[in-house]
């Protein structure tokens, strides 16, 4: 097992650092809930290549896989504890990626929006920044902290906090279509979109909040699918599938 050494590292890379948004749902492999352990294997081998370019990772990760705020309150339960638990999923989620990647020798920070002093960090700007130029992943959990917002707009947040290059939000297909691609053999992929597009055509990419979030702070979207090996790198290296969405609409 090779080691990453915690010492940033130069890149020539077109990125300094990202943030790569990792959804509970990417997390579920297969099964119908809760975590794979092969698939977060899979993802986590994904990260490391991108350390190893010597790029800044910081990732955020969901929790749809283990419990999601609006199917609790629409089962009855009060939305903001349904979303506090959803929050708390993530929290799980993201110390099943820290035990996976520091398994394959990546230093990683698990930084929590909820303190649990016990269990992780307590999220603190300067603090996360630090690791990063440490050469450490620094995994963001419990979304904002906030009911009501989603694991996209902490990930469009803290990619503006965090001044990354680009957010990565990695999803179940290659890119954005303009319907469904599961459903519709005829969905086309978007090359390239602005943040308006998104918005005007209410493309379900991400969240209104999330787009109007990296839209004031510029930081581009690419969206890639996450299920396909090596995809990460490929991405940055700007290869392979996805959509961008930005400024400016190549
Ligand atoms: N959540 C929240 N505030 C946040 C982030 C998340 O209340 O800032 C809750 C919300 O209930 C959400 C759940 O946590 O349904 C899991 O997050 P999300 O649905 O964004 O996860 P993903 O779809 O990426 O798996």
């Amino acid at each position: 097992m090779t080691a990453i050494s915690a010492t940033a590292k130069t890149t020539h890379t077109r990125f300094r650092r990202v943030l790569i948004k990792v959804s509970g749902e990417a997390l579920m492999g297969d099964k119908p809930y809760g975590q794979d352990l092969d698939t977060i294997q899979r993802i986590a081998a994904d990260l490391k290549s991108v350390v190893a370019l010597g790029v800044e990772v910081c990732v955020v990760v969901g929790g749809g896989n283990i419990f999601r705020g609006i199917s609790g309150a629409a089962k009855g339960m009060e939305r903001a504890s349904a979303d506090y638990m959803g929050m708390l999923a993530t929290v799980l989620n993201g110390l099943a990626i820290q035990n996976i990647l520091e398994g394959m020798g990546v230093p990683t920070r698990v930084l929590s929006a909820i303190e649990m002093q016990q269990v992780c960090e307590p999220y603190i700007r300067r603090r996360a920044l630090r690791h990063m130029e440490k050469g450490r992943v620094v995994i963001f959990a419990g979304g904002i902290g906030s009911p009501y917002f989603t694991t996209d707009t902490t990930a469009a947040l803290r990619a503006s906090e965090m001044q990354c290059d680009a957010l990565m939000k990695g999803t179940q297909v290659d890119g954005v279509y303009d319907a469904d691609p599961k459903k519709n053999p005829n969905a086309t992929r978007f090359e390239h979109l602005t943040y308006h597009d998104v918005l005007s055509k209410d493309l379900k990419v991400m969240d209104a909040a999330a787009i109007s979030l990296a839209r004031e702070n510029h930081i581009p979207i690419l969206v890639f699918s996450i299920h396909e090996p090596g995809n990460c790198v490929r991405i940055i290296n700007g290869e392979g599938k996805f959509t961008t969405i930005s400024d400016i609409r190549n």
